[in-house]
């Protein structure tokens, strides 16, 4: 049975009025372990009713900024997910507004990053999901970074704070030459070091909660151990919001959690909306 909609916190602009557009993905077809990744973009938005509307560390009041919830893509299939985030994601570019999309599992980041034009695309993952496919499926969500760098190239994406790959991947990852950081690496560099290596004008950043340790986010499709800290991640945020064109959330697992992941994720699309904001502001 269908629950009540519920619209993710502040979220009062019109479409037309709004500079930032969320839709949510409710699918996870390709979840090969915890499922229920389609909870997800419910959990998030529940969480985000928690949260103060003032960023006072970014001096921004959300009730101030425009921005709209336009709600799930219909996703029973993952062809029709694949779809309908396609076709949602092209109306917000071509409206001149910047996309907040909450998964759902991650294969909803290839048919995003379709709709963008000269674009780098930066991952935060466990996992360097290179298979060129998974269980007979290519748009599985353990072959993203395959199928974005098929669409946008392989020198225009990075992959940071990797520290799960099968062996044939990792042969693949360095035949074809796909640039990660993995997280011994990012731990002991730090996330502003390795971003002044990033110097695409335009990026777009897909945000696998697995990134960070499971101790911070324990609900999640595949938990790895070793990770890194929301820190990393507000860092990343913080450095890349004048060039950010773009942003997912992904693998959000709710019958795996607490509430304390989709509590994480719907910050970090404040974050996202207030840091990109004040960014516009000041630069305008
Ligand atoms: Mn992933
Ligand atoms: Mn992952």
């Amino acid at each position: 049975m269908e629950s009540k909609e519920i619209f993710f916190a502040d979220a009062d602009s019109s479409f037309e009025e709004a500079q930032f557009v969320i839709l949510g993905v409710p699918f996870d077809g390709t979840c090969s372990f915890r499922k229920g990744a389609r909870f997800a973009p419910k959990s998030i938005r529940e969480e985000s009713y928690n949260l103060e509307t003032f960023l006072f560390e970014h001096d921004v009041e959300l009730e101030d900024v425009p921005f709209h919830d336009s709600g799930d893509v219909k996703c029973e299939a993952l062809e029709e997910m694949m779809g309908g985030v396609g076709n949602t994601v092209e109306n917000i570019l071509n409206q001149d507004k910047f996309p907040i999309i909450i998964g759902g599992e991650h294969s909803l980041t290839p048919p995003a990053v379709r709709k963008f034009e000269n674009v780098g695309v930066l991952i935060l993952d466990a996992h360097i999901d290179f298979r060129d496919q998974y269980l007979d499926e290519r748009n599985s969500h353990a072959c993203v970074t395959r199928r974005v760098s098929e669409l946008v190239g392989i020198e225009n994406v990075l992959s940071l704070g990797v520290r799960s790959m099968e062996k044939k991947e990792k042969e693949e990852v360095d035949k074809l030459g796909l640039k990660y950081i993995d997280a011994n690496k990012l731990k002991e560099l730090g996330m502003k070091k390795v971003l002044e290596n990033v110097k695409w004008d335009r990026v777009y950043l897909s945000l696998d909660m697995d990134f960070f340790d499971p101790s911070f986010a324990p609900g999640v499709g595949n938990p790895e151990y070793f990770g890194l800290s929301p820190e990393d991640a507000k860092e990343c945020i913080n450095i890349l919001a004048p060039r950010l064109v773009g942003f997912d959330i992904t693998e959000v697992s709710p019958p795996f959690d607490n509430g304390n992941t989709a509590s994480l994720a719907a910050r970090f699309v404040r974050e996202v909306i207030a840091v990109k904001w004040k960014t516009n502001k000041t630069t305008k």
